[in-house]
């Protein structure tokens, strides 16, 4: 374990247990990845693992993923992530919501301030309301809202900044979209790209979702299709892990951008994108838009209350979220340039700024200085 934390660079991975009513137990892990540009912010994933190796391999990884996240996002935000690990022998229907929040909100409190909370896989707005009643280290309670909106916009930025670098144009009319699921995301996305001239051809389980893709007038084809389909841009906004081996060979897209999480099954993957003349929009920039919107509303909101402030807040977000664009476009040259895949480039940035960030706060340290705020540079 400890050697883990140190090849990913991890600062602290905190544990915590309770025992609930039922005599059910809770456990729940806090990992901190970085916090030299700012506390660590990330979701709270709270399921079932059926050996505690998994929740901790899960959040370190994705508080390492969160830390990259924010770092090339130009957020003065650190990355952190945590879970709870649901007793195996309880349904999640069992489980006292009520109980399990109001605790772990006083986990996140222990930590005061280092790490900050928001909502991920397992877990709702009303969970991070209850949180909310024991620390105000919690970014998606009902006072600041869904992130979808935000996501949606960034992968809009994204697909644009890819057309841009591999056709020149930022033309959406006349090209053709894939896209992988009707969530909160991928649905905003599809309805995007319809209303800008795009043809979208789409899938998702959910029949009633497809029925209304159909009424609008995107075409829908079957989830074992999808991928594979000719298109210029394939929008991948379901699942994690689906460009496999297997799929690369069969894709007939020319760009992947889109808002899933751990997109390519594993780092080779990259590699052979790039040798098959993909370009790749990786998704821990295109998928930013939700933690800008969540980072820079968690830390207004906390201090300011007008109505000025709020639209100082929307602008920022914009303003970041549009940064996108040029984060992308800086990391698809200097893959071309330096013959290199554009996963290990955007690393390498990530990885960059997170070095400055820990001179910087080395020597701010020296100088008897307090750590970095976010306030001043969000
Ligand atoms: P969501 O759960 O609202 O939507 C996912 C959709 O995918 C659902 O409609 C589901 O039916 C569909 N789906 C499931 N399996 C599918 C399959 N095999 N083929 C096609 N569709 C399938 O999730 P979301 O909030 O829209 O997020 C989508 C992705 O983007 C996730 O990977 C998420 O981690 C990532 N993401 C979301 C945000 C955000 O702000 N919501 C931010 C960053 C990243």
């Amino acid at each position: 374990m400890f050697k883990r934390m140190q090849s990913m660079q991890m600062q602290a991975v905190h544990c915590f247990q309770t025992m609930g009513p039922n005599q059910h137990e809770y456990r729940a892990i806090i990992a901190i990845h970085n916090t030299h540009l700012g506390p660590a912010l990330g979701g709270c994933r709270c399921l079932h693992y059926t050996r505690e190796q998994l929740a901790f391999d899960d959040v370190m990884r994705l508080a390492q993923g969160m830390s990259y996240k924010a770092a090339l996002a130009n957020l003065q935000q650190g990355g952190g992530k945590s879970v709870i690990l649901l007793p195996n022998n309880v349904v999640v229907t069992d489980i006292n919501r009520e109980f399990l929040f109001d605790w772990f909100g006083q986990c996140v409190e222990q930590l005061q301030g280092q790490y900050i909370t928001a909502m991920d896989v397992g877990t709702q707005v009303s969970d991070m309301d209850v949180i909310a009643q024991q620390t105000q280290h919690v970014a998606s309670a009902s006072n600041i809202g869904d992130p979808a909106e935000a996501t949606a916009q960034g992968v809009m930025v994204g697909i644009k900044a890819a057309l841009e670098f591999n056709f020149n144009n930022t033309e959406i009319h006349g090209k053709c979209f894939a896209v992988q699921g009707l969530g909160h995301v991928g649905w905003r996305v599809a309805k995007r790209l319809l209303h800008l001239g795009g043809r979208v051809i789409v899938a998702d389980p959910e029949e009633e979702k497809n029925w209304q893709a159909q009424a609008l007038g995107m075409e829908v084809v079957s989830i074992d299709e999808i991928l594979t389909q000719s298109c210029d841009v394939l929008v991948p906004c379901a699942l994690g892990g689906v460009i496999n081996e297997e799929l690369v060979e069969k894709l007939r897209c020319k760009i992947i951008a889109g808002s899933a999480n751990n997109q390519l099954a594993d780092d080779d993957i990259a590699e052979r994108l790039s040798k098959k003349d993909i370009l790749y929009a990786p998704d821990y920039i295109i998928n930013a838009g939700g933690l800008i919107f969540a980072s820079i509303n968690h830390c207004y909101k906390q201090r300011l209350n007008s109505n000025k402030a709020t639209a100082e807040i929307d602008g920022l977000i914009k303003q970041k979220i549009e940064g996108i664009h040029q984060t992308l476009m800086e990391v698809f040259q200097q893959a071309r340039l330096q013959n290199k895949n554009i996963n290990q480039v955007a690393n390498e940035i990530a990885l960059k700024r997170l070095a400055e960030a820990a001179a910087v706060s080395t020597s701010s340290q020296e100088e008897g200085q307090g750590a970095g705020d976010i306030y001043n540079a969000a």
